[in-house]
């Protein structure tokens, strides 16, 4: 894929959190370019630092030390009020258990999302984008799993963001809805132009990434590129 647009930075970025007396050190000196559109997945184990670059690029942490901008911006000494203005308008998040309000619809669950931000697509569009139209009125505990994570992807997409971020996006779902799921992932980077990051320890799912990062002990140990991308669906694991 054409790589022309950094739409964000990392420069030498660092996480430590303090646990009683022992310092944690989650990331070191991390640095790394996003690229606009690309279709990136990070790989490695438990604990190697993944969750907590993720929610770095998504501002829902700050780094101990180092620097993050989006777009050019500096986000690193930004005021709680822009990071929170970042993450509303900008990023998309999708999360392993799904984190649906339970006692809201389908329709209302995105349509809070909605409401954050000023160009957000029609809700019925979003749902209908992800294959749901006929479940608009469904409680999450009245969807399947895959059901449930499709209505997390149209929360995501509702609010069109540059990026949207995926924790273990198909931790919890069987194989066939799991593929479903990186289908929709898929066509949200490749066919819509959005940057999706995928975090997960599945291995086989690098096959379908344009960049593969893999971590080791809060470190990016390796970047490589796939010049031609598995399409989801020959991705086997
Ligand atoms: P991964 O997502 O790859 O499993 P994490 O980024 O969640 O790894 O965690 C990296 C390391 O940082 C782990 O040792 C974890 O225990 C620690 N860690 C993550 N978040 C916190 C936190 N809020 N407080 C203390 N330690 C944390
Ligand atoms: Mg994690």
């Amino acid at each position: 894929m054409a790589r022309e647009e950094v739409i964000m930075q990392l420069d030498n970025v660092s996480r430590t959190f303090m646990m009683g007396e022992v310092t944690v050190h989650a990331l070191k000196e991390s640095s790394l370019d996003i690229f606009k559109g690309e279709l990136l997945v990070i790989l490695g184990p438990s604990g190697s630092g993944k969750s907590t670059l993720l929610n770095l690029v998504g501002g829902m942490d700050r780094p101990t030390t180092g620097r993050i901008s989006f777009k050019n911006t500096e986000l690193t000494g930004a005021s709680d009020r822009a990071l929170t203005n970042f993450r509303r308008n900008s990023v998309g998040f999708v999360f392993q258990f799904f984190n649906l309000i339970s006692d809201l619809t389908a329709l209302e669950n995105v349509a809070l999302a909605a409401e954050l931000v000023a160009d957000a697509l029609p809700v019925e569009k979003a749902l209908r984008d992800v294959g749901l139209d006929d479940r608009l009125n469904h409680f999450p505990a009245q969807l399947s799993g895959g059901e449930q994570q499709r209505v997390s992807i149209a929360r995501a997409i509702v609010k069109q963001p540059s990026l949207v971020l995926c924790d273990e996006p198909t931790g919890a779902l069987d194989y066939t809805t799991g593929k479903v799921v990186l289908k929709l992932l898929d066509d949200i980077s490749h066919k819509q132009g959005r940057t999706v990051i995928i975090v997960t320890h599945n291995t086989p799912i690098a096959g379908m990434a344009d960049r593969v990062i893999r971590m080791r002990s809060g470190r990016i140990i390796e970047i490589t590129e796939n010049e031609n991308p598995l399409s989801p669906e020959r991705v086997e694991w």
